[in-house]
């Protein structure tokens, strides 16, 4: 097996949600690294089949039974160390894998084993004699490209002859690529399509990782528009291109839209309530003034050790001055934003994962599926919030979520400032029944109260 791996950071650029300077503009969801290990509660799943399938799809009980070539079932039980399906895997890859391999809009959560759904779908369908582009995964990060690559390339460690390329921002190709399995981020992969560099002829399979951040805001035009020239390739030769769209989240909006654009698909749903934020106790904290919130965050922090915190904001500004604000008076934390230079970007996420950093700040960048097992605490600095000014629903779950993994005890504060906020905030608890406690602000009482009560007695 030859990769085409080690990305060339220095030509590093900005990729479509790394974009944008304006102090008050919000920083965007980057699903970046995710370490979690199985995460199986799916109850409340929604299940609508493809309207030319005709058999019901048998759930699978083994990976043996799913009919996987010898080499793959190798890397899955001796490199991967699986020994039977998840719940998500023994759903979605026989409506993956069974011809005539109809497209699949999924739902999953994060850590319940989705990678292993496409990754498997992909290596099946590449055939490792024709050395061009056969399966293009489509990640709205860098870091999700790359950590997607490294389970392919494990995952396909026996799979002979067949060679991955990374697109991502600072990997440049001369020439055309002739790797089977092509993982990238959009901005970079509609640049190489469009210099050529990528035949889009024999693509039988196109993965959307993350695929409600595909669909909506500035990637939307680029899926759809890459979607729609496949098409129009494969037609050609007569043959079909297999779409596979997992996320952890899916708004109204982009769902009905995923189901408009992506015709004989099978659908998988969770209800949103299923994404199972319910065991973190979540407080709301009304603020006097921008001051007030910094005070707050540093009365948490004099409490002593909390496990690891993070404190999402709005803007890359507001990081910069939280960070100095809260550095001036001598209290460790880093933070990370979306204009940070990757190698920036992967130390600061390095040093939190490996606990040498305790207090990480960061905008919506990190909010999805960056999982450190030891995150106690959430502080919501700012309610979450579209460009619109709308309430970001998903990125709340999601910024949340960081906290209280594999059942583990989890609190999150949400410091709240004027009447917008407010309301905000009230639309978002109010859409998922979240209940909330109100903490006030000045007592330090109050927070240490409202830790226990979250369980985090033991600070
Ligand atoms: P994912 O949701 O794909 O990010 O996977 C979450 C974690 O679960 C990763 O650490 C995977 O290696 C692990 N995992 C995925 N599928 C299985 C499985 N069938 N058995 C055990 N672990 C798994």
């Amino acid at each position: 097996m030859t990769t085409r791996l080690t990305p060339r950071l220095s030509h590093h650029r900005q990729d479509a949600n790394d974009e944008g300077d304006g102090a008050e503009k919000p920083d965007e969801p980057d699903p970046a690294l995710k370490s979690e290990k199985l995460n199986e509660d799916s109850e409340g799943i929604e299940k609508k089949l493809a309207d030319d399938v005709q058999t019901p799809y048998k759930s699978a009980k083994t990976f043996k039974e799913l009919g996987l070539k010898q080499s793959l079932l190798e890397g899955i039980f001796n490199v991967m160390k699986f020994e039977k399906p998840s719940k998500i895997q023994a759903e979605t890859l026989p409506m993956i894998l069974e011809p005539p391999h109809r497209n699949l809009i999924a739902q999953a959560h994060n850590g319940s084993g989705k990678t292993t759904c496409f990754v498997l779908g992909m290596l099946s369908l590449a055939d490792p004699e024709l050395k061009q582009p056969q399966a293009l995964c489509i990640c709205p990060t860098r870091e999700l490209a790359i950590q997607n690559l490294d389970r392919t390339q494990k995952m396909g460690t026996f799979c002979t002859g067949t060679t991955y390329a990374l697109v991502v921002p600072g990997q440049n190709y001369s020439e055309g690529i002739k790797d089977q399995i092509l993982i990238g981020t959009p901005g970079r992969m509609a640049d190489m399509v469009r210099r050529r560099k990528i035949n889009l002829e024999h693509i039988r399979c196109v993965v959307f990782d993350e695929a409600d951040d595909m669909l909506s805001r500035g990637f939307r035009d680029f899926s759809i528009t890459l979607l729609n020239e496949i098409d129009k390739k494969r037609e050609k030769k007569g043959k079909e291109c297999q779409k596979i769209l997992f996320s952890a989240t899916f708004s109204e909006e982009v769902r009905e839209f995923a189901i408009s654009k992506i015709t004989k698909a099978n659908h998988i749903f969770l209800r949103a309530i299923d994404l199972k934020i319910d065991l973190i106790k979540q407080y709301r904290v009304p603020v006097p003034s921008k001051e007030a919130k910094a005070e707050v965050i540093k009365m948490i922090f004099e409490l002593g050790d909390l496990g690891q915190t993070i404190i999402f904001v709005r803007t890359k500004e507001s990081a910069r001055k939280l960070h100095s604000q809260l550095a001036n008076e001598g209290h460790k934390c880093t933070s990370i934003t979306g204009d940070m230079q990757p190698q920036e970007r992967d130390r600061v996420i390095k040093e939190f994962i490996e606990g040498t950093t305790r207090t990480m700040i960061a905008t919506d960048v990190l909010s999805r599926g960056f999982d450190v097992d030891n995150v106690t605490l959430v502080v919501n600095h700012d309610v979450p919030t579209e460009r619109s000014g709308n309430p970001a629903y998903e990125t709340y779950l999601h910024r949340v979520g960081r906290t209280g993994r594999f059942g583990r005890k989890g609190a999150a504060f949400n410091l709240v400032l004027g009447n917008t906020e407010n309301v905000q905030l009230g639309a978002i608890t109010k859409k998922y029944n979240i209940p909330l406690d109100d903490i006030q602000w000045d007592k330090e009482e109050a927070i240490l109260e409202a830790l226990e009560k979250a369980g985090l007695s033991a600070l």
